[in-house]
């Protein structure tokens, strides 16, 4: 406990609108934030802070919202990040991964996948994502780890991993696990970047690798996830493969549980919905994907109906080019969206949606006792949105404002871990300028090794031949 009048905090954040997510859901204005090691260490009026933290640096957030730092629980680092909207929007959700996604994960280089992450990092602080989750597409993880810190993000990443016979790149499951456990080992506890069990999953893992996955997981207390069920095509695969849907496959291996986060888990059935809130398993809802992709969640999706019923539900963006930013709270719009659209009762409301971008979705990733939330205790991961922007005004009721508004441009401020890690919408860790030339340089590098080449809608004229074009 921090004595009155001894000790500086490293930042008091003055002035703001506190949208705490605390379990009363208060709202606290004109509310001052006292930051100490990292942590949240008060709350209060800027005078009595001011008074038990004399002499600390402040951050004035006086006509400002404050709101805890998002939570992205399924976010592709690597890869797609270089070929943001290159992938058609006219071809399947298997066309995009056999053509594009394969062949350019095939010839990504560690210093393609450093740079990957640290863009998407970047892109995602700058919209107010303080937490993300790599779901495990990763060929290079520690780079990929390297990337997420130097852009100052909080972050748990894991290594690819898959054993089905004749997969390019499959090992066998005891080889994967033991690569999985590497990754873990060498990202431990303590730091913002941390290590996680990821494996790709659909029908790509054996029974050995998800049993030996879950049980690693166990022993390394850390947390697990892979992909299932975006659209109906692994149904039809466990049907064959197992006899039964999926989720009820898991159950019967005994890997449903609270470790576990499912990717996806759109098209389950009645049994599937019991099972993974009967086993406390959480889910990863990722709506701008299923759109872009049209894996048809309007039609199968049950995810509000886990958040009616109690289960865990977090937001993600997925990849970019299957939801293409990753703005968590256009992902928050998109699900209310949706799921307004049902018409069914009780409305999934905009201040359960906003639960599912904070505390919630950090409850589903394993991670609300740290994040989620703006309360004393609790890391120093805090959003400061400006709200003299004309989108703020005249401003409604905060939790419909933030879903319906969609104001992740009104960003202004990031901490992550006591850390500003944007300051006035720049970012205090990376020079955005060199990222973007090497983006741009390291992208139409890995289209050229991978052998694509990006269709352009319209045809694209350099401004000379267009002045000399026939009239
Ligand atoms: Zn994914």
């Amino acid at each position: 406990m921090t004595t009155p009048a001894d000790a500086p905090a490293d930042l008091l954040v003055v002035g703001g609108d506190v949208v705490t997510m605390a379990p009363g859901r208060e709202v606290v204005t004109g509310a001052a934030i006292a930051v100490a090691d990292g942590r949240i260490a008060a709350i209060g009026t800027p005078g009595e802070l001011r008074a038990r933290f004399p002499a600390s640096p402040e951050l004035d957030a006086r006509e400002c919202v404050v709101i805890p730092g998002l939570v992205n629980a399924h976010q592709h680092t690597t890869a797609d990040p270089l070929v943001r909207s290159m992938i058609p929007d006219d071809i399947s959700s298997q066309e995009a991964i056999f053509d594009w996604i394969v062949p350019l994960h095939d010839q990504v280089t560690g210093d393609d996948d450093e740079l990957s992450a640290a863009l998407t990092a970047a892109e995602s602080l700058l919209r107010g994502v303080t937490t993300l989750l790599e779901p495990g597409t990763v060929a290079h993880p520690l780079r990929v780890a390297a990337g997420l810190a130097s852009a100052g993000i909080r972050a748990r990443v894991g290594r690819w991993g898959w054993d089905v016979p004749g997969a390019a790149h499959a090992l066998p499951a005891a080889e994967t696990l033991a690569l999985q456990e590497e990754t873990v080992r060498a990202l431990p506890p303590g730091g913002t970047v941390t290590g996680w069990v990821t494996l790709v999953g659909h029908d790509l893992a054996s029974d050995e690798l998800f049993t030996g996955a879950a049980e690693l997981a166990e022993r390394l207390d850390v947390g697990l996830t892979w992909h299932v069920s975006p659209s109906a095509a692994d149904t039809r695969a466990y049907a064959e493969r197992a006899g039964t849907a999926p989720v009820l496959h898991f159950r019967r291996l005994g890997v449903l549980g609270p470790r576990l986060l499912l990717a996806h888990a759109v098209w389950l059935d009645d049994a599937e919905v019991d099972a993974v809130i009967e086993s406390g398993t959480a889910v990863a809802s990722c709506p701008g994907a299923y759109l872009r992709l049209g894996q048809g969640y309007g039609r199968a999706g049950r995810h509000a109906e886990l958040v009616r019923r109690g289960g865990r539900l977090a937001l993600g963006c997925d990849s970019h080019n299957a939801g293409d930013a990753p703005d968590v709270l256009g992902a928050a719009r998109l699900l209310a969206a949706l799921e307004r659209d049902r018409d069914e009762t009780p409305v999934l409301r905009a201040d359960q949606v906003f639960a599912l971008a904070t505390i919630d979705g950090a409850r589903a990733a394993g991670l609300g006792e740290l994040v989620g939330s703006v309360e004393v205790g609790k890391a120093a991961d805090l959003v400061v949105m400006d709200t003299r922007d004309l989108s703020w005004t005249p401003r409604g009721d905060l939790a419909t404002h933030l879903v319906w508004g969609a104001p992740a441009h009104t960003v202004r401020d990031v901490l992550v871990d006591g850390k500003v890690v944007v300051r006035d919408r720049r970012l205090t860790t990376l020079d955005a300028d060199a990222l973007r030339r090497e983006a741009a340089e390291r992208s139409a590098g890995l289209l050229r090794r991978a052998g694509l080449d990006v269709p352009h809608r319209w045809p694209v004229v350099p401004a000379g031949s267009y002045a000399r074009r026939p009239s």
